[in-house]
């Protein structure tokens, strides 16, 4: 009788057990600046709140709708407005996000320089990179007060640096495929320069605790950059090689987390 109870009842649920459905993974995306806050705004008078919010859009789409995979895109903002990065740090963190992607678009004195750059959080950098971390951190000139005094800095301060090798990894996987949409098989109009995986001390990535990344996904400065981001078919594909990338990455921390819980 105990034997036929086991059979009927236990092997079935352990059986369900075994079958559980993936973990749903949260993605932020962060649509740099808004509001008041432009960015970087090209001599046309593109800015790059507004280039970063459609991508954001549309990438928010393509994980959820096209990703296959059981993934919820989280905004930081979904509107034209402005977020103190303490508020984006604290939404990712209270999500309990998996991986966090922010958008933004590049500025140089050089009108030539042109590409895409992915970073990941680091607190030394070169002149270069410290460079574009210091207009990331200061669009205004200067830190946002609600940012610098905020204690929430202090206690965060840092927390990033646990997830370094994920952060890498991600970043990686994020240029690979960035690479592989826009300059293997691309017609020359869709090509963008890869600029390679960097480190800088961004302040919205120094608190996550979560893998993250920071994205300058081309140059405002540069006409050719700009047209391509004024192209429907071009952010498409901009934010599909994303996408893409978040799906693989998805795939590599869930088979992480899975080994660590076995
Ligand atoms: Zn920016």
């Amino acid at each position: 009788m105990i034997r036929k109870f086991l059979l009927l009842f236990l092997l079935p649920a352990f059986l369900l057990c075994q079958q559980q459905a993936p973990k749903e993974m949260k993605v932020i995306i962060d649509a740099g600046h808004g509001g008041y806050d432009a960015g970087a705004v090209s001599n046309r008078g593109t800015k790059e709140k507004d280039v970063a919010l459609e991508i954001a859009l549309l990438l928010k789409n393509y994980i959820e709708n096209l990703s296959g995979l059981p993934v919820q895109a989280i905004l930081t903002r979904s509107e034209d407005k402005f977020v103190p990065l303490i508020d984006r740090v604290s939404l990712a963190n209270k999500s309990e996000g998996d991986l966090f992607i922010s958008l933004h678009m590049n500025a140089s004195p050089s009108r030539r320089d042109t590409g895409f750059e992915v970073y990941f959080y680091d607190s030394t950098g070169d002149a270069e990179t410290s460079a574009v971390a210091k207009r990331e951190n200061e669009p205004n000139g200067v830190v946002d007060s609600k940012d610098k005094n905020n204690p929430l800095y202090i206690l965060w301060d840092l927390a990033q640096n646990e997830f370094s090798k994920e952060s890498s990894e991600a970043s990686d996987v994020i240029q690979a495929a960035l690479d592989g949409a826009l300059n293997e098989n691309s017609e020359t109009s869709l090509k963008l320069r890869n600029r390679g995986v960097k480190q800088a001390d961004f302040l919205v990535l120094n608190g996550m605790k979560m893998p993250s990344v920071l994205l300058e996904m081309g140059f405002l400065t540069n006409n050719g950059d700009e047209e391509k981001f004024k192209k429907k078919e071009f952010k498409e594909r901009y934010a599909e090689a994303i996408a893409s990338a978040v799906r693989r990455i998805c795939r590599k921390f869930d088979k992480k987390s899975e080994t660590t819980v076995k």
